[in-house]
């Protein structure tokens, strides 16, 4: 016996579970077949409902096909068991055993064959598939039974056929469903909070079966809904299962509205009515768990997307993190290749041979400063991190400005620089001047760049009725083939790579432009015909400024003064050399401090008019620097300060103003920058100090 165990081949050896299962299956059966036909049997009737297959039809549709024959089997012996126990002759018992083996089977086959193996109960075609084989099956073993019961002589049940065919199915349709919701692997959980809604339709039932007086059975219908509402599939399964027990017991006991009907006809009722409830019941409950499980998706997608973004906001912190020291350790050298190298070119010793290698070294380094200023600006404002400083601006000195600027780069092509200009005289508009300037030197610089003759318009209108700014450039340059305009304004595209390989750039300039255009709440557009040239147009909200004169917004050009005490913080020597050198135009005494404490010791040793103070620095850092001495007693405690900083946070804001400072002054520092800013903080220092005269 051993020996022809060990030779079967592994999958044909039952395992535990299964034998336990189809055990299990062969009591249950026993005990529900006995119920089912005793019980109505002594009150002189048909089971209107046949559970004994329902517990079989689910064990199959759970198990894989190759325990099926065990588990039939058990069943079919369960059957019997009960059908002898009854009293049923043992042919008889056989057979009719044998022809629920015939529904279980076509039930079960019919299904997995249309279904597969992973059968959901809960999908609409599942669930159609499922009403259908539990009709089929129970016909064909009525058929089959019908032939064994007129053999045997048992005409009172074969006349009964029908009752059979909807009890086998109300019976698959009933107990089927619940046993497969409760298997279901995976399936959402029993919302018990619901629990109520079965109660209630336990009491509505049993009022309309045992205690009213008219035939009220559709508010069991309506009560049904609402389990079903409530808890989808498990709901409209347990409800059902409850208005069968109920409508069961109170008809064999002779109560309820189906007693109202002639005898042969009352099984018929309330099988019918029990039909139409789970009919109706479960594809509504199965609709109801699509749409929950489509609920629970979207919550779940929402919460994956959330943490995307919170993931994305953290990743955007770090990058702006990155890009700040970024900056800093970029801008700092560039600082001094770029001072250096003006300084050194102004020297007049030079031979040619070293003046060619200055300049060169001069423009690879502005070329290179270019880059990572645009580089730090695009990424700037692709992170939102750009600060809009509207304030009155007079807009013809502005675009004339920014011509202007190009006057060499123009003449040495021998190019015309045209301004059209339609806007009020003295017109003074709200904006942020370095941006729009920003915009406007892009776009004029690019013109320049890849016209080789003709002439380069910048035309400026202004609508007061729209208060909105009108700015075009236009170029006769070599225009841009339509299927590149397009992609124009995307990060890093440059029309022709190679024509721009002489040009140098990066192919952010107008990403930059757009970013900023956008942000200013306008918007930018580019037309071209090649070979006549292309034009650049953009519109912004410009309000008009309230209250501002033109004087106002003029640049005012401080008064240049000698013998100006500048106190320079500084940690890298080269910047604080490079400011010496640079000042030295203006005659400015210098003293140097390396550091926040030597900065604090100088201060209160002598009297500055103007500290400019590093704010990244060893031992003392900037702020800590100016919070000391702003806060002591000393020579230097109202003296302007301006933060000299290559962080991309450079600008002055608010919360430098917060913190004491004065004003900034940008690296890597140009020399007319730098000596505005220290003459302009020396001058509205004096106007303070006038004014304070004046009131005193
Ligand atoms: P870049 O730093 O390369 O100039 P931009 O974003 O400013 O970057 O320009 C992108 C590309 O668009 C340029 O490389 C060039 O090919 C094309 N382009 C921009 N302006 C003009 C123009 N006025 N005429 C012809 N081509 C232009």
């Amino acid at each position: 016996m051993s020996d022809l165990k060990s030779r079967m081949p592994a999958e044909w050896r039952p395992e535990g579970r299964t034998l336990v299962l189809a055990l299990a299956l062969c009591a249950v059966v026993a005990a529900t077949a006995y119920v089912c036909i005793v019980f109505p049997r002594d009150q002189g009737r048909i089971a209107p409902i046949w559970l004994a297959n329902a517990w079989v039809v689910a064990a199959l549709l759970r198990s894989p096909t190759r325990n099926w024959p065990l588990l039939v089997g058990f069943g079919a012996l369960g059957d019997m068991a009960a059908n002898v126990l009854a009293g049923d002759h043992l042919a008889l018992s056989v057979g009719l055993a044998a022809s629920n083996q015939i529904e279980i089977i076509a039930c079960a086959w019919l299904v997995r064959w249309r279904c597969g193996p992973n059968f959901d109960i809960a999908r609409v075609s599942h669930l159609l598939t499922f009403v259908v084989a539990a009709a089929i099956g129970p016909a064909l073993s009525a058929a089959a039974a019908g032939v064994m019961l007129g053999l045997s002589g048992r005409q009172e049940i074969l006349q009964g056929l029908m009752v059979w065919i909807e009890a086998d199915a109300l019976g698959l349709l009933t107990l089927t469903p619940a046993l497969l919701v409760i298997t279901q692997k995976g399936r959402p959980p029993i919302a018990w909070r619901e629990i109520w809604t079965l109660a209630v339709l336990a009491v509505v039932s049993f009022l309309v079966f045992f205690v009213a007086r008219y035939p009220l059975l559709f508010v069991v219908s309506a009560a049904l809904t609402l389990p079903t509402w409530r808890m989808g599939l498990p709901g409209a399964v347990a409800g059902c299962a409850i208005i069968a027990v109920i409508g069961t017991v109170a008809a064999f006991t002779g109560h309820g509205p189906i007693m109202l009907t002639a005898p042969p006809d009352q099984i018929v009722g309330l099988q019918i009515f029990l039909m139409v409830s789970l009919l109706t019941s479960m594809p509504v409950a199965v609709a109801h768990d699509a749409s929950e499980g489509l609920k629970a998706r979207l919550q779940a997608a929402l919460d994956e997307a959330r943490a995307a973004r919170i993931e994305a906001e953290r990743s955007a912190a770090v990058k702006s993190e990155f890009l700040a020291n970024m900056s800093h350790e970029l801008r700092t050298p560039l600082t001094s290749v770029v001072g250096f190298t003006r300084l050194a070119s102004e020297q007049r010793d030079l031979s040619p041979l070293s003046r060619d290698y200055i300049d060169r070294v001069g423009e690879a380094s502005r070329a290179l400063l270019c880059a990572v200023n645009d580089i730090l600006d695009f990424s700037k404002l692709e992170a939102g991190q750009v600060t809009f400083r509207p304030e009155p601006v007079a807009l013809q000195a502005l675009t004339r400005t920014a011509l202007d600027m190009f006057t060499p780069q123009a003449a040495a092509k021998d190019l015309a620089l045209q301004l059209e200009d339609t806007t009020p005289t003295g017109l003074l508009v709200t904006l942020d001047p370095d941006r729009l300037r920003q915009v406007l030197l892009n776009l004029v610089g690019n013109a320049v760049k890849f016209t080789a003759q003709g002439k380069i318009t910048l035309s400026v209108a202004y609508d007061t009725a729209t208060e909105r700014l009108a700015i075009e450039v236009r170029d006769t340059g070599p225009g841009i083939p339509p299927d590149r305009l397009d992609r124009l304004f995307k990060r890093f595209s440059q029309v022709d790579g190679s024509l721009n390989r002489g040009h140098g750039g990066t192919g952010l300039g107008l990403a930059i432009c757009k970013g900023i255009v956008e942000a200013m709440g306008g918007e930018i557009a580019a037309t071209s015909v090649v070979g006549e040239g292309s034009c650049f147009a953009l519109s912004v909200p410009a309000p008009r400024a309230q209250g501002a004169t033109a004087d106002v917004a003029e640049e005012r050009q401080p008064a240049v003064r000698t013998g100006v005490k500048v106190l320079v913080t500084d940690d890298h020597a080269a910047n604080r050399e490079l400011v010496r050198l640079f000042l030295a135009a203006i005659g400015a005494e210098i003293t140097e401090a390396e550091d926040g404490e030597a900065a604090v010791r100088a201060a209160a040793e002598q009297t500055f008019d103007v500290i400019l103070m590093d704010l990244r620095m060893p031992k003392l850092d900037g702020i800590g620097a100016v919070t000391q001495i702003r806060g002591a007693v000393g020579p230097n405690q109202a003296t302007p300060i301006l933060a000299f900083t290559a962080d991309a946070e450079s600008a002055f804001d608010d919360r430098l103003q917060a913190l004491g400072f004065d004003g900034a002054v940008a690296k890597p520092v140009e020399p007319g920058r730098l000596i505005s800013a220290i003459l302009g903080a020396i001058s509205s220092d004096d106007l303070d100090e006038e004014a304070a005269r004046g009131v005193a």
